[in-house]
């Protein structure tokens, strides 16, 4: 059955206006109040509608529009699928917004929200809503231009699983499998066990303690590995013996999971031992249960689990304009290609980039056309107190480059160039230049000109005033922060970009709110 068109009352009722007059804080409870009609128009709860309706789930039995709504309160209020269902007929400032005053039974179930989530990420609508608030606040605050000036960073977001070493990371697959495959075989944990010989792994809920060896000794770390790695053989060769069971599957996924592991982190010694790898295998695997999350760097000190956030930011307006999720190990420019494509929805060119260098090596700057400027620090040049690269001369016509000592020699982006050691071993300024025996060299950046041209511009007083624009991303993003916390709500990559979204669009709200005309402008915490 077709969903019903949501189309909740705009005035205030009394008891309505009570209900604000109470609210103190939580103000996007009274904006949502305001706006919901505007937010979720004819045109868009239509969208919604259509674009469910090609879902395998079928039409949606709820307006598309309230249960939106609900997931968007959901992320503002920091709940659980349950608390919003608890929320539908206890708190009265969710009943203002999703109008349903003194419901004795929630408009919809957990499921359905559920169920109404997953669609929105299978179906990839969810980057529809940052639209909807971006042609809102166009609207609100009267922006016409299609040029786009904005700005991107990224901060760390800790995945939601347990990270583990390799042995608990083994131990932990084992114990789900065997739990996997007595469900699947409708046995016991310990039947399980017994039938493949793994008692000794399985039984404690700590492979650590189940063994209770001296992790200080290298050969009984060996040996441990030497036990878990059997226990995994017994339980492959057990579900091959099982073939005829269709349940299985979740098992074998997780032996697979167990196998990546192995190849990832353990290597067999010239004796047959099996050891740990030294150092860390590029994308090694750092939880059973969400697979995406990685180790990465916030600093060269400091580390962190999990993902990157990114939020591009449009200048002029002040709102989100497109978010992304990476990887914690993914280099921050490999982001912008989707941050890229979810721009194109919204109609804009962009005209300035706002970035710090470790989106340098990223499309919009490899790509770039005439109508885009990009603005980033250059990468620091340093000698000591000797000539750095900036005291040697680029002639871009010729090729050439000129030392302090106008010794001059052809260059090529991306190689290093070598003044002749027989002109810097006779040049009077050859002390403040080099100490190197074999004279001076400059490498040369694949993109020079164009870190030139950085460097010239952050020399400039409205050079550094433009560099400094950037700073209004990092407050978004700790604007963002504030709803989505530090550490993932969701397990995998797509779900906490989900989560991103909907936090955008809470920034966003909180932007139109501010700049709305007196009559809708409710001040939103
Ligand atoms: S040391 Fe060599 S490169 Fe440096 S100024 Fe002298 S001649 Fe030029």
């Amino acid at each position: 059955m077709r969903p019903p068109y949501w189309n909740p009352q705009i005035e205030l009722s009394q008891a309505e206006q009570s209900i604000i007059s109470k609210i103190k804080k939580a103000k996007l409870f009274i904006f949502l109040r305001h706006n919901r009609h505007h937010l979720f128009d004819e045109e868009f709860q239509a969208e919604l509608t259509i674009m469910f309706k090609d879902s395998t789930v079928g039409y949606c039995p709820v307006s598309p529009a309230q249960l939106a709504l609900a997931l968007i309160l959901q992320a503002y209020t920091g709940v659980s699928d349950d608390e919003v269902i608890e929320a539908l007929v206890m708190d009265r400032r969710w009943q203002l917004v999703l109008d349903c005053h003194d419901c004795q039974k929630p408009p919809f179930s957990k499921g359905t929200l559920v169920n109404f989530r997953q669609a929105m990420i299978e179906f990839g609508v969810d980057h529809r809503l940052i639209e909807r608030t971006v042609e809102i606040a166009k609207e609100r605050g009267g922006f016409g231009s299609s040029n786009l000036r904005a700005a991107l960073d990224s901060s760390p977001l800790w995945g939601a699983a347990r990270v583990e070493d390799t042995y608990n990371l083994l131990g932990h697959a084992l114990r789900k499998a065997v739990r996997l495959m007595a469900q699947a075989c409708e046995q016991t944990i310990a039947e399980i066990a017994q039938e493949t010989q793994i008692d000794n792994v399985v039984t404690e809920t700590s492979l650590k303690a189940a063994l209770d060896l001296n992790w200080d000794d290298p050969t009984e770390r060996s040996y441990a590995l030497e036990v878990i790695l059997s226990a995994l053989n017994n339980i492959e060769s057990h579900v091959e013996k099982k073939t005829a069971n269709q349940q299985l599957s979740p098992v074998v996924e997780t032996l697979q999971v167990a196998r990546q592991i192995q190849s990832q982190d353990v290597t067999i010694d010239s004796q047959g031992q099996p050891i740990l790898n030294k150092g860390v295998a590029k994308h090694r695997r750092i939880s059973i249960e969400d697979s995406q999350m990685r180790h990465g760097r916030k600093s060269r000190s400091q580390r962190f689990n999990g993902y990157k956030r990114h939020v591009l930011r449009d200048l002029d307006m002040g709102i989100v304009r497109a978010v992304g999720i990476t990887a914690a190990n993914v280099p921050e420019s490999e982001v912008t290609e989707a941050i890229d494509s979810d721009l194109k929805a919204q109609n804009v060119k962009m005209v300035e980039l706002h970035i710090d260098r470790a989106y340098l090596p990223s499309h919009w700057v490899k790509q770039r056309s005439q109508d885009l400027t990009i603005f980033c620090k250059a990468w620091p040049v340093r000698n000591g107190d000797r000539f750095t690269k900036t005291d040697f001369v680029l002639d871009w016509e010729h090729s050439l480059i000129r030392c302090p000592n106008n010794v001059t020699i052809p260059f090529e982006q991306g190689k290093t160039v070598h003044f002749p050691a027989s002109e810097c071993h006779v040049c009077p300024i050859y002390e403040r230049c080099t100490t190197s025996a074999r004279g001076r060299s400059i490498s040369i950046h694949p993109d020079e000109a164009f870190m030139q041209e950085l460097r010239q511009r952050q020399d400039t007083e409205s050079g550094r005033a433009k560099l400094r624009e950037r700073s209004q991303v990092e407050h978004t993003l700790a604007h963002l922060g504030q709803w989505q916390g530090d550490r993932a709500r969701y397990l995998g990559a797509r779900k906490n970009l989900f989560d991103l979204r909907r936090v955008a669009v809470i920034h966003n709200l909180h932007v139109i709110a501010r700049m709305s005309p007196p009559a809708f402008s409710q001040q939103v915490s």
